[in-house]
């Protein structure tokens, strides 16, 4: 399991690039991407998806 960011409602504002704890956002061309590889769902570091949590638009990091 996974989060992902849904590019048509991302502003590219870049506040999840830094709360992740596994260094799993990245920018690529103004677009923010989560490597599934990389993403834990925040589990064992935090008590929720800090991308989601910091996110300033509802429905943008999404579990898929
Ligand atoms: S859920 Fe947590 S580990 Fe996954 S991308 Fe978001 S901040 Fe990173
Ligand atoms: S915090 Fe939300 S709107 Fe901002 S770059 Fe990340 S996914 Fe996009």
């Amino acid at each position: 399991m996974a989060y992902k960011i849904v590019e048509a409602n991302c502003t590219g504002c870049g506040a999840c690039e830094f709360e992740c704890p596994n260094q799993a956002i990245s920018e690529k061309g103004g677009l923010f991407i989560i490597d599934a590889a990389k993403c834990t769902e925040c589990e064992g570091a935090f008590d929720s998806a800090q991308c989601a949590a910091v996110c300033p638009v509802d429905d943008t990091c999404i579990p898929v």
